[in-house]
């Protein structure tokens, strides 16, 4: 399979280099030249798989020119054996034909590891092959952080270095990342903000001489394909145990960067029916102004009780504008071009209500979170993250359809996120089995200036390949 830029003007990648770059040389992002679809007897055939067997149905074709099948199989296989839960992804009911997708049974507790820990596997695996190595040089504010951690500390060819901003995670979130010790992995922890590390990491990429053409510099945020890839096989999961492809399916998602949300349009493209796909935002609306309004115009950032949503604008957004443009990369490089520039953007009237076909959008604010996670949890004692809790509240608000099963993405365990919780007037929930002596553990960390020559110091003076 060949993968194509967004902005038109890079070479056409195989899966193997799409997985070791960042950005296209335009700019632009990766995506399939043209997705695989699989027809309603293959996905009846898939009902009563496991995860893993699922997976490789649903991978394969992506990779199939890169990776032996036999090798993909193991990969895969040891991916989903570090799910605490049997079912991987398990599916409960809260309401009628209303479910939640539990995301959050990987080591890290959030849906992103669905995508990391498959993400640093294929990693090593590519490297080794090539007798390659890679620097990870990634931003957190939470949740991606530890995930990429998680997912790439048992890689030999990747040294991995997180940047947060100092004293400005929660201690959960910190504690998850900085007590996972290994000799290829560094927390620097920041003194600034958020977008002072997000700045470094652009910087980093811009001008890679540091590292004196001794390993490669890669991408682990959602802008990597194989994150976007790893996250459809849930979609077909979900659908397949609810009836697909006989029936139908919604889905409602809390949305941040656009990946996870994304990752259901793919699955629709390749043939899942799903009938509508619900954006699920906090205060950070970006999105939901351009859904409910066209109006895709940046605002300021705004801290919120689901930090993991507290975006300004949405990544992987132009993957989608790609496909509403007719693929025409010129047309996109014009477009995110003025919208670089006057921080707005709006599209032509018939290609928005194309995309209004399938998309529909809510925005929910911090009090209606807590209000969510109170009315859910004395409806059904099921209790939701903040993150979990948009996404139930906007799938009532705009289900179109009683009669198709809707299914919120749990894309966090509610015990990352306590605050809402017990401002939701309950009990904050206790930390799972494998993380009951996260307080006790041992912590590493080096603090840091905002300074681009001090980081790359240390990623020479650290990683093992230079
Ligand atoms: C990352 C994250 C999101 C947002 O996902 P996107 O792919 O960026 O839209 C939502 N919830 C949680 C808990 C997350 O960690």
């Amino acid at each position: 399979m060949k993968y194509i830029s967004t902005r038109g003007q890079a070479p056409a990648l195989n899966f193997e280099d799409v997985l070791l770059a960042g950005l296209a040389s335009d700019g632009g992002l990766y995506v399939p030249e043209c997705l695989p679809r699989f027809t309603p007897e293959q996905i009846a055939g898939w009902a009563g798989l496991s995860y893993a067997e699922l997976a490789k149905r649903i991978i394969t074709p992506f990779v199939a020119d890169s990776i032996p099948a036999d090798e993909l199989g193991r990969i895969i296989d040891d991916t989903y054996a570090v799910f605490s839960h049997n079912a991987v992804a398990p599916l409960t009911q809260i309401d009628s034909n209303e479910w939640v997708m539990e995301l959050f049974h990987g080591p890290t507790l959030a849906f992103k590891d669905f995508a990391l820990q498959l993400l640093g596997r294929l990693l090593d695996y590519t490297l080794e092959k090539r007798n390659e190595r890679a620097v990870i040089v990634g931003a957190t504010s939470g949740d991606t952080g530890s995930a990429a951690i998680e997912g790439c500390k048992r890689c030999d060819n990747v040294d991995i270095f997180i940047m947060h901003p100092l004293n400005r995670v929660s201690e959960v979130q910190r504690k998850q990342m900085t007590t996972i010790l290994g000799d290829n992995i560094h927390n620097l922890a920041v003194e600034g903000n958020f977008d002072d590390c997000q700045a470094m990491v652009k910087e980093s990429f811009a001008d890679q001489s540091f590292l004196e053409g001794k390993a490669r510099l890669v991408a682990v945020n959602s802008i990597n394909w194989a994150r976007i890839m790893a996250q459809v096989v849930y979609y077909f999961a979900a659908g397949i145990a609810l009836g697909a492809p006989h029936r139908s399916v919604a889905f409602s998602v809390p949305t941040g960067n656009f990946g996870d949300i994304f990752a259901g349009y793919i699955a629709r493209n390749m043939g899942l029916p799903i009938s509508q796909l619900v954006v699920a935002t906090n205060s950070n609306d970006i999105l939901h102004r351009f859904i409910s309004e066209n109006h895709y115009d940046k605002s300021g950032l705004e801290h919120t009780l689901s930090p993991s949503m507290d975006i300004m604008v949405s990544s992987n957004f132009e993957r989608l504008l790609f496909d509403l443009y007719g693929r025409n990369g010129a047309a996109i490089a014009e477009l995110m071009d003025n919208f670089n520039r006057s921080g707005q953007l709006t599209i032509d009237e018939h290609r928005w209500s194309f995309a209004r076909e399938l998309f529909d959008s809510a925005r929910v604010d911090d009090e209606e979170t807590c209000e969510t996670i109170k009315q859910v949890f004395a409806e059904s004692e099921y209790l939701l993250d903040p993150h979990t809790a948009i996404g139930v509240r906007a799938a009532r608000q705009c289900r179109r359809d009683a009669s198709v099963p809707m299914v919120t993405l749990a894309t966090a365990h509610p015990v990352k996120f306590p605050e809402p919780v017990v401002k939701a007037g309950l009990e904050a929930p206790e930390l799972p089995f494998h993380l009951r002596d996260l307080f006790d553990r041992e912590e590493r960390m080096t603090v840091m200036k905002r300074d681009i020559k001090e980081l790359h110091a240390l990623i020479r003076s650290k990683s093992r390949a230079l």
